[in-house]
């Protein structure tokens, strides 16, 4: 069988056993099309069809997760863990506590953190697991029974050395606090590793909370630097507010850019005298608001009900930092003509298959969410290294050892398009270089 045929094939398989799963299939049929030059080369991997089986999670868990309200009503959510592929390392991923999560947000989810794990060079699975419960406007208790419930499931099924959990959208510092709180009291088992982007005080790793967001900005550099750019006084937009989207900006005005507009689910800000961080901070971090409230510290400001319309904010730099599929063709398009000369993801998957294809026709420089985000996760794996050796690393050494990663994956990136497409189409390069470790890992593990 030819590649193409292959790829078709798995395909129709996937999309018939996954029904109805928009952002599953979406993810499966990005990635495979892009593998179709890597099968062409290397039948073996047709003939023990890594394709068929990378696609199909190796455990998918779904549970209830009930709990009491403070008003004391039982409510019921649904939790899932999926445990996607193993081949070169215990399986590793993000919670994600949100209304939208469904069995095909999680799976997509998944899907994409195998090739993103792959490609940070670390020893590190495909996972990713989250509930449809909504932590806005909850108390501190009602998100701590909500988390202790939600752990009673999911202690059964993860360990240092066999899933790693962490935050994602609505999971951060607090939330792994008391995952990480109940965890022990279940099981008795004493290991830090079980779980990351944990506090300082018990086994966290400095740099984890600024990871994503740094990380991004050194592979958006990386990606300026080779073609002769600079972020320096580069005007920026960068959609959300949370924790990628906040350290995101910080390290981009560090190193000399301007972040002009930034949101939330509600609307988004400009201020043309640049973000002050330091509001943005105290409004999401420290309040848990609106930004909104952005107007009452600098009321100079402008807000914007809706948060789509970021994207008719002029830059030259655009960072998609909020959740999946925000950027459709019109906003893609939007942007090309107010002249952006780089896209990089900062959140997963912001951007839509067609608004990629738009960016890479108008040659603006485009990083591909697996790529640019991954030093989240690629600094969660130093905190896990860091919990093996009972030891920690100061803010510097994490920091350097980030930088040298997201470098690496640039430059893998680039070097395997360039190697298996003669091009420098980073989509292709990452999921090409991700894809092949895994396949290879596989193959070498036998069926
Ligand atoms: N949720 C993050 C991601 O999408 C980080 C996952 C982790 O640290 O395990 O990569």
């Amino acid at each position: 069988m030819q590649g193409k045929e292959y790829v078709e094939s798995v395909l129709k398989t996937v999309k018939n056993r996954n029904k109805g799963e928009k952002e599953f299939l979406n993810a499966v049929k990005e990635v495979l099309y892009s593998l179709v030059p890597v099968v062409e080369k290397n039948p073996e991997y047709i003939k023990a069809n890594i394709l068929g089986r990378i696609t199909e999670p190796e455990r998918l868990i779904s549970f209830s997760v009930p709990w009491v309200d403070d008003k004391g009503q039982v409510q019921v959510n649904r939790g899932f863990r999926v445990q996607f592929n193993s081949a070169i390392g215990p399986y590793k991923g993000g919670l994600r506590f949100h209304p939208s999560v469904n069995q095909s947000i999680i799976k997509f989810l998944g899907f994409e953190q195998t090739f993103k794990n792959s490609l940070t060079g670390l020893p590190i699975g495909g996972a990713k697991g989250g509930s449809d419960f909504d932590p806005k406007g909850k108390s501190d208790h009602e998100i701590m029974r909500f988390c202790q419930s939600f752990m009673a499931e999911l202690q059964k099924h993860i360990g240092a050395d066999l899933d790693i959990p962490a935050g994602d959208i609505g999971v951060s510092g607090r939330e792994i606090g008391y995952l990480y709180g109940y965890y022990k009291k279940l099981t008795n088992i004493q290991t830090q590793g079980v779980l990351t982007g944990k506090g300082l005080a018990y086994g966290g790793s400095l740099g984890r909370t600024q990871a994503t967001g740094y990380g991004l900005i050194y592979f958006l550099e990386e990606m300026l630097q080779d073609h002769n750019e600079s972020i320096q006084e580069k005007t920026i937009i960068v959609s959300g507010s949370g924790n990628v989207a906040i350290y995101a900006m910080e390290k981009a005005t560090q190193l000399g850019a301007k972040v002009i507009a930034c949101s939330d689910s509600n609307g988004y800000i400009v201020d043309e005298n640049g973000i002050q961080l330091d509001v943005v901070k105290k409004i999401k971090e420290v309040k848990r608001g609106r930004i909104k409230e952005y107007l009452d510290y600098v009321p100079a400001a402008k807000y914007v009900e809706g948060c789509k319309g970021i994207w008719t904010t002029k830059c030259d730099i655009a960072l998609p930092c909020a959740t999946q599929g925000e950027i459709d063709t019109q906003s893609a398009q939007t942007l090309v003509d107010n002249g952006v000369i780089a896209v990089a993801e900062g959140a997963n998957m912001p951007s839509s298959l067609e608004a990629i294809d738009l960016f890479q026709k108008n040659n603006i420089l485009f990083g591909p969410a697996k790529a640019a985000n991954a030093g989240g996760v690629a600094t969660s794996a130093l905190e896990m290294s860091q919990n093996s050796m009972r030891l920690s690393w100061s803010f510097e050494e994490v920091d350097e050892k980030l930088k040298g990663i997201m470098k690496n994956i640039y430059a893998t990136a680039k070097n395997t398009a360039e190697e298996y497409i003669v091009s420098d189409n980073l989509v292709m390069g990452a999921n090409i270089a991700g894809f092949v470790k895994v396949a290879d890992a596989m193959l070498a593990q036998g069926i």
